[in-house]
C-alpha cells in the first residue's frame, strides 16, 4: 500500500528525499514538507508544502493527520509535538532519539554513558562555570550551543581567557556546553542506516574536510588504513545498537594523532557527507532513508567508485542573485539546490566527482582544483 510521507523541513536534504520518494511510487504516493520558507527546495520538486516554522504546533499536527509516516531533514523540529502525534502518523526516527540528539548535551551524556568515546565536555550555565570548565581543558576549547547550531554557526573557539565574556555573550544566554579541542588528524564520517525491522547497515567510511567551520568537501572512501576504517564503522554500529529508531543516522568523527575515534555529533537523518552517494553508490542515502523507515530490505551499500563531493557555497562576500553553473563534463555530477539568492557560505548545491576504473583520489582532488572556478558563485 502506498503512503503520504511527511518531512519536516524542505530544504536540500527534503529536497532529494522527495526525489528519491518519487521514484518509488508503489511505496510512497504523495510527499509533504513542512518549511517556512515558500517555494522551498522540496517544493521545487514536487513536494506539497505546509508553510510554517519547523516547531508550529498547528503546523506539526496538520502534518501529521495528513501524513501516514513522517521523518525529517532537520533536527530542530519540537520532539514533545512530535511524540503527541505518534497516534496520527508513524515517526522515524523516534521523537525520544530527536530528544536525545537535538541536544548535543545530552547527546554526548547518552554516548558516554554507553562507553562511546567522545571528546571531553561539560554542562555551562554561568561565566563562572565556563571560567572553570576553561581552566579544566584549557585552551583552545569550543563554546557550544546546546541546540539549534548547524554549520559550525553554534560554536565559539576560545584561545585565550581575554576571550572569555565576549564568549559567553555572544551566545545571549542560550544553553551551552564546553568541548576540550580534539587536534584531530582526520574527521571522518559514517552513514548507518537501520530499518524498522532491525535490519542495520553502514555506508563506508568517507573522509570530510572543514572550511570556517562548514563541510567543504567529502572523500569517499577515507584516506586511512583498513584498520582504522573498520574501527570507525564498528563504533557507528554499536552507536546504532544504542539508538532508536529507523532511518538514516550521520556520524561524524575525529581521529587523533594516536588513532583514537571520538565521536564528535550524531545527526538524525541523511547528512551532507553522504550526498557522494547518489553517484558513487546503488544505493543513495536518500532511498536508504526512505527503504528504512518503510520496512523495506536496506540497499547494497558498496562504494562502487571513489568519490569527491565538493559543496558549492556562497561567497563570502556577497548576498544576492547569482548567476547559473553549467558543467558538462564526463562522470561530475552537478546538483544545485534551486536557492534564488545566494548568501554568505550557504549551501546553494554539490558537485559529486566520480572516478573512473582506475583513477585515484590524488587525481580526483587535481579535477577539483580545474573545475573549482566553474562552480563559484558569482552575482547575477
Ligand atoms: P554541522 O552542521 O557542520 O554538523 P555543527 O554546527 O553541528 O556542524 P559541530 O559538528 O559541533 O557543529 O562542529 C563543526 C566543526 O567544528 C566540526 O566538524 C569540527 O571541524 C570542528 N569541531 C567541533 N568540535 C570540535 C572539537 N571538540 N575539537 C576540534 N574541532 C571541533
Ligand atoms: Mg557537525
Amino acid at each position: 500500500m502506498s503512503k503520504i510521507l511527511g518531512i519536516i523541513g524542505g530544504g536540500q536534504l527534503g529536497m532529494m528525499i522527495t526525489e528519491a520518494a518519487k521514484k518509488m511510487p508503489e511505496h510512497i504516493s504523495k510527499i509533504i514538507v513542512l518549511d517556512p520558507i515558500e517555494n522551498c527546495s522540496a517544493s521545487q520538486v514536487g513536494a506539497e508544502q505546509i508553510i510554517a516554522d519547523f516547531k508550529d504546533k498547528n503546523a506539526i499536527i496538520e502534518l501529521a493527520k495528513r501524513s501516514d509516516i513522517i521523518t525529517y531533514e532537520i533536527e530542530s523540529g519540537d520532539s514533545d509535538v512530535l511524540k503527541s502525534v505518534e497516534n496520527d502518523a508513524e515517526i522515524n526516527p523516534s521523537p525520544e532519539t530527536l530528544k536525545i540528539i537535538q541536544d548535543k548535551f545530552l547527546q554526548k551524556s547518552f554516548l558516554l554513558q554507553n562507553n562511546i568515546q567522545v571528546p571531553e565536555f561539560i554542562k555551562i550555565e554561568s561565566i563562572s562555570d565556563l571560567e572553570q570548565g576553561l581552566k579544566k581543558f584549557g585552551y583552545p576549547s569550543l563554546l557550544k550551543a546546546r541546540r539549534d547550531a548547524y554549520d559550525g554557526r553554534g560554536n565559539f573557539k576560545i584561545d585565550s581567557p581575554e576571550q572569555i565574556q565576549k564568549a559567553f555573550d555572544y551566545f545571549n544566554e542560550k544553553n551551552l556546553m564546553l568541548e576540550k579541542f580534539v587536534p584531530f588528524k582526520m574527521e571522518v564520517s559514517v552513514i548507518a542506516a537501520r530499518n524498522t525491522k532491525g535490519q542495520i547497515k553502514t555506508f563506508p567510511l568517507v573522509e570530510n574536510i572543514h572550511q570556517d567551520n562548514i563541510l567543504r568537501k567529502t572523500i569517499a572512501p577515507a584516506r586511512i588504513s583498513e584498520k582504522i576504517a573498520k574501527k570507525a564503522e564498528e563504533i557507528a554500529k554499536t552507536t546504532m545498537d544504542m539508538l532508536k529508531g529507523a532511518g538514516i543516522f550521520g556520524i561524524e568523527m575525529f581521529v587523533t594523532e594516536n588513532d583514537e575515534i571520538l565521536i564528535n555529533e550524531i545527526a538524525p537523518r541523511v547528512h551532507n557527507s553522504g550526498h557522494h552517494t547518489l553517484e558513487s553508490s546503488e544505493t543513495s542515502q536518500f532511498e536508504q532513508h526512505l527503504r528504512a523507515i518503510l520496512g523495506l530490505e536496506l540497499g547494497n551499500t558498496t562504494l562502487l567508485h571513489p568519490t569527491i563531493m565538493y559543496n558549492i557555497l556562497g561567497s563570502k562576500n556577497f548576498e544576492g542573485e547569482y548567476k547559473s553553473i553549467n558543467l558538462s563534463e564526463q562522470n561530475v555530477f552537478l546538483k544545485m539546490y534551486g536557492k534564488k539568492i545566494s548568501k554568505p557560505l550557504r549551501k546553494l548545491g554539490h558537485v559529486n566527482l566520480v572516478g573512473n576504473p582506475g583513477e585515484t583520489i590524488d587525481q580526483l582532488l587535481k579535477k577539483l582544483e580545474t573545475l573549482k572556478d566553474r562552480v563559484s558563485i558569482n552575482p547575477a
